[in-house]
């Protein structure tokens, strides 16, 4: 069934539903703030109903060959190469940013799927003969149940992917809750997984709010959480998620740290550190916020970085030539001005300033351009707040252990980078660096698929992260066998 008014449905059981609650969210579009849909937020009955479907359905996928199940994932991997362009319009036009790198988004997504296509063998256990005589033991996967997914808003098709495809090539059925601020993505690609004729129940989406969260994180039948957001939400959910004894992983928010060294290559390093900075408009978990740099360093990139923020082409992301686009909502920029306006004390120099950016389209929609701050002291508040917008703050340091103590005594640990033409130094740094993910003249330090999306300190409340085998793990329970069997009972026939 197809799904294609303004008002926004559930997907369960192979069918779109209505969220009854009549309470619903307008979804806007961040660049010319328009309104693109209305989102339900549905109702606790509606989590309920939809919970018992996947939980009905998790007996029958359970007991589906795993080369069955991942014959869906081949047919969707197809269907979401032939829409790229038109999911990539809508991750766009709800996120803000630009097609380029929504383009890109869905590539990642894609990458999971056709990683979770590897489960035959990823699922695989392993085995002893003979731990005593005649007796042998193995260890084999088997899926947890109802996995629910609970989604962020920066990027709205690639992070459902980074759980939804292990989820159900594991044999678990799954729920996702996308971001109540862009749910069109998910509802788009959820027109293509009503196409590929699942059992009912095996892939649901419910949309809503903080309450459909905790409704899913509270109900007894549903095994895991995978949630990701910020710092303050992943760590109540983490809790919350315990509390209601769930396997949960939950990633939160960042500060990342990029270090130049005084022999990094200039051109280089500028564009990678601009394009981490600016990128998405600085909403990605994995953005650049900090660059420090050592010794040298410090005039030499503090001129090239504001010479490449003023330059860059910030506009409508459906234009090809633009190259960042506006932050989410208008709560947004309001907090990002505040933050600035609250903090920014007199040693603070700003070397580039793109708030209330001018021209018709930019003062229309939720705009702020690339803006530079410049020496900033350790601690600042500016300095260890997840500001999440196109705000870059230098700081600078006289040596490489200088560096890697201020990386090391940030509260999160999602991705640190270090800019060098030095193999020693970079050894150093990735050796003692406390990030879960770590670059080196590298600024957007995204795992592929096949490695985890690493976290640590407040960016990851968990064990397992999500992607590759650490996915597989997650969405698996592992049962040791130690079996016996005499030879003296072998029968002759
Ligand atoms: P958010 O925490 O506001 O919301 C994330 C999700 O949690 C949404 O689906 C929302 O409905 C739900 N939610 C909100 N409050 C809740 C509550 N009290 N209990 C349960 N669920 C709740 O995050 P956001 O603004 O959508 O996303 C941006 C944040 O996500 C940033 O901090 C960013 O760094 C982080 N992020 C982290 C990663 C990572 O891998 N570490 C990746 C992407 C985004």
């Amino acid at each position: 069934m197809s799904q294609n008014s303004i008002e926004l449905r559930n997907y369960t059981n192979g069918n779109w539903t209505d969220s009854k609650s009549g309470e619903w969210l307008d979804v806007i579009n961040p660049a010319t703030t328009q309104k693109i849909s209305n989102v339900p937020l549905s109702s606790a009955d509606v989590v309920n109903k939809i919970v018992h479907n996947a939980s009905a359905a998790f007996k029958d996928w359970r007991e589906t060959p795993v080369t069955e199940r991942i014959q869906y994932l081949f047919k969707l991997k197809n269907l979401l190469e032939e829409n790229i362009e038109n999911i990539a319009r809508t991750i766009t036009m709800e996120s803000g940013k630009t097609i380029h790198e929504s383009r890109g988004e869905l590539r990642r997504a894609i990458e999971n799927v056709e990683v979770a296509c590897g489960a035959p063998t990823l699922l695989q256990g392993y085995n002893n003969e003979d731990i005593a005589n005649g007796i042998d033991e193995m260890m084999i996967r088997q899926p947890i149940g109802v996995a629910a997914i609970i989604c962020p808003f920066n990027f709205p098709a690639m992070i459902p992917f980074w759980f939804m495809p292990y989820a159900i090539a594991a044999g678990n059925s799954c729920i996702v809750k996308p971001s109540e601020r862009v749910p069109n993505t998910m509802n788009l690609i959820f027109e293509l997984i009503d196409e590929l004729d699942l059992p009912d129940g095996v892939i649901n989406m419910v949309h809503g709010d903080h309450h459909v969260a905790s409704n899913l994180i509270e109900h007894p039948d549903v095994a895991s959480i995978s949630f990701v957001g910020s710092t303050a939400v992943a760590k109540k959910v983490y809790e919350k998620a315990a509390q209601h004894g769930k396997r949960v992983q939950a990633s939160g928010g960042a500060k990342n740290p990029l270090i130049i060294l005084p022999d990094a290559d200039p051109e280089m390093t500028t564009k990678i550190v601009s394009d981490s900075a600016f990128g998405c408009a600085g909403q990605r978990c994995l953005a650049a916020s900090l660059a420090v740099t050592v010794g040298d360093a410090k005039e030499k990139f503090r001129d090239l970085l504001s010479d490449r923020a003023k330059s860059l082409n910030v506009g409508y992301g459906l234009n090809e030539e633009t190259q960042m686009g506006p932050v989410i909502s208008a709560q947004s920029r309001s907090r990002i001005e505040k933050l600035l306006a609250d903090q920014l004390t007199g040693d603070i120099d700003v070397l580039v300033d793109g708030r209330k950016p001018k021209g018709a389209d930019l003062e229309k929609g939720y705009f702020i351009k690339p803006t530079i701050l410049d020496n900033l002291p350790a601690n600042h508040p500016l300095a260890t707040t997840e500001i999440f917008g196109p705000v870059l703050s230098l700081m600078h340091v006289d040596t490489v252990e200088d560096a890697i103590e201020l990386v090391n005594s940030g509260a999160y640990g999602n991705m640190a980078c270090l800019f060098t033409s030095s193999g020693a130094s970079a050894r150093k740094f990735r050796y003692d660096a406390e990030a879960g993910n770590i670059g080196i003249n590298i600024g957007v330090a995204a795992p592929m698929a096949f490695f985890p999306f690493s976290g640590w300190k407040d960016s990851f409340f968990g064990d397992l992260h999500g992607q590759g085998r650490n996915a597989f793990e997650f969405f698996t329970r592992q049962k040791v066998v130690v079996e016996r069997w005499p030879s003296h009972w072998s029968r002759k026939f």
